[in-house]
């Protein structure tokens, strides 16, 4: 396998060899490498904090739903180490093309765009595409550069180093609908005067395995594991990820009207049922891949009234963000404002989180869709308020002096409520990314239970961690079957890992986090949700975040 390192300031690029002694992929890449040749102490947006791509050590294999890709640096957002993870194209082919690792340090003079295939990687300018939406950038780039590439592209939000800006990666379509949005990953690589990646692998071949018959046979396992936790393969295909909408409803966790209930009296109107009639009627469809190779297929795309393509990959978590969260409960309104966000490169989570907190400012009115619309235009066109909100919700919440803040870490609390899903609490108490809803889930047990908590989430954070090393998907639930794991890597790589030293992998990475944030000034004081939460009763289970904070600070003792 090889690395691509990139000078921006040098305009030079470096492809070498790259082979460890340990299997690293993914999120494992971006932690070995910031804390082991980047000072903590470096501001995101220096020309010293790398821009990190990295594809999991599965990546351009057969191996089920392994199109995972990692992007991370130092968060713009949270100060600290931040992986930020994807779906699309990017991975497969990076795969493919033998590509572990891409590390981008400098800053150019002007506008960039690193191109990789068979041939080798360089950068060209980036000539016309600065300030596009991402839509039109990427059409732009698959005319330069070929229909079948797979791209990596920054809109206007990373342009300007909004610390809430995503990287988005085109799906199977060419479409810049999936975003590594957490973090600010974003402005990182703008920061490098990096507009795009753009990755062709044409005349390469999918990766084969050490031991072809033996991954052949752990690839059966893990789909018989798949099947055996029950139908959510079938569930995802049918609905997508806004099934999650009347799971969280019904159990009180769905973030609604500036995160005070837990439940949405309108949620049938944005809920997976209200998509689906809505597909049948406009033909749209879920059952769609981001990623080649994916066999869960939670993806979807959504039309407008008129039966024309308005979004894709319309999640659980924009329906949130930007409906419960909200008050809105328009879905056309929710899938425009997806649409805005892709083109501009921001995270619905951050967004939403942003524009609800406005509420508590006397600035917006729950369910008034058109003032939503247009505060995220305002991010698009680069006024005041919308430089305000494009740099996150704790932001937003300096500016105009609002205590309750829905934040650890400084990043927004994401989807699944932390109050009514304590063990998920713990995640965004404890995980370095700060609260992320993919650091560790907790979607099982007694939920409303204080105690216990920590060890359930310690546990979920170690396994994901890991798998966020492999480049497979969450969505295959492989955290639930771990022994599936030893065996296809092994046959894939020729190593001869056991189940513990995938588990060892995922402390050793979550350490390395933790010891890299520790430096970066983010110590235990950071460990937590907001103290109003707490104290404030979260409807319809009335439930207040009380799991012990000594039990917390015992997270990272293991
Ligand atoms: S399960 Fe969904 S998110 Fe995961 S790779 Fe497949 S389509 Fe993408």
């Amino acid at each position: 396998m090889s690395f691509v390192k990139c000078n921006m300031t040098r305009g030079e690029v470096l492809v070498e060899s790259f082979s460890q002694a340990k299997p690293l992929g993914g999120r494992a890449i971006i932690d070995w490498y910031m804390t082991g040749h980047v000072s903590p102490r470096v501001h995101p947006l220096s020309e010293e904090n790398p821009f990190i791509v990295a594809p999991g050590f599965l990546a351009g294999s057969s191996a089920p739903s392994a199109g995972r890709l990692s992007i991370g640096g130092k968060s713009p957002l949270t100060g600290g180490i931040k992986e930020a993870n994807v779906g699309g194209t990017a991975a497969y082919k990076l795969g493919r093309l033998g590509i572990q690792a891409i590390a981008v340090e400098g800053k150019a003079a002007d506008w960039q765009i690193l191109s990789i295939n068979s041939g080798g990687a360089t950068l060209v300018p980036a000539g016309d595409i600065i300030g596009l939406d991402n839509y039109e950038a990427c059409e732009k780039l698959r005319r330069r550069f070929g229909e079948k590439i797979g791209i990596l592209v920054i809109g206007v939000a990373g342009e300007r180093l909004y610390a809430n800006s995503t990287v988005a990666a085109t799906d199977l379509e060419g479409r810049p609908c999936r975003h590594a949005a957490r973090g600010g990953v974003g402005a990182i690589m703008g920061a490098k005067r990096l507009k795009a990646i753009v990755i062709d692998d044409l005349g390469t071949s999918l990766r084969k395995a050490v031991d072809p018959e033996a991954f052949k046979a752990a690839e059966k396992n893990m789909i018989d594991a798949m099947k055996s936790i029950g139908p959510y393969g079938e569930v995802l295909q049918a609905n997508g990820t806004a099934f999650f909408i009347d799971v969280d409803n019904a159990r009180g966790s769905l973030q609604t009207h500036n995160y005070r209930l837990g439940s949405f009296d309108k949620v049938m109107n944005i809920n997976a049922a209200r998509l689906n009639e809505l597909n049948r009627l406009r033909g749209g469809a879920t059952g769609h891949s981001c990623s080649p190779g994916c066999v869960v297929r939670c993806s979807n795309i959504f039309n407008d009234a008129d039966g024309n393509y308005l979004t894709a990959s319309f999640e659980y978590e924009t329906l949130t963000f930007l409906g419960a969260n909200l008050g809105i409960d328009d879905v056309d309104a929710i899938a425009r404002m997806d649409r805005r966000c892709d083109g501009i490169g921001i995270d619905t989570i951050e967004t939403g989180a942003a524009i609800g907190i406005l509420n508590d400012a006397g600035l917006y009115d729950f369910g008034d869709a058109p003032m939503a619309e247009q505060l995220i235009d305002e991010i698009a066109l680069d006024t005041l308020m919308g430089r305000i909100l494009g740099n996150g919700t704790e932001v937003t919440a300096k500016v105009f002096g609002i205590a309750r803040v829905p934040t650890v870490k400084r990043q927004a609390i994401a989807a699944h409520s932390g109050r009514s899903m304590k063990g998920w609490g713990v995640t965004y108490a404890t995980s370095p990314q700060g609260a992320d809803h993919t650091a560790g889930p907790v979607g099982a047990g007694d939920f409303l239970n204080p105690h216990g908590q920590v060890a359930v989430s310690r546990n979920s954070q170690i396994i994901n961690t890991a798998m966020d090393a492999t480049g497979l998907c969450h969505f295959t639930f492989a955290y639930r079957f771990p022994q599936v794991l030893a065996p296809l890597i092994n046959a894939f790589l020729g190593t001869r890992l056991t189940e513990e030293d995938i588990f060892e992998m995922g402390r050793e990475m979550l350490r390395q986090e933790r010891a890299f944030n520790l430096k970066a000034g983010i110590g235990p004081g950071e460990d937590g949700l907001p103290e109003w939460m707490g104290k404030e009763p979260l409807p319809p289970t009335n439930a207040v975040f009380d799991v012990p904070q000594e039990e917390i600070d015992d997270f990272f003792n293991f």
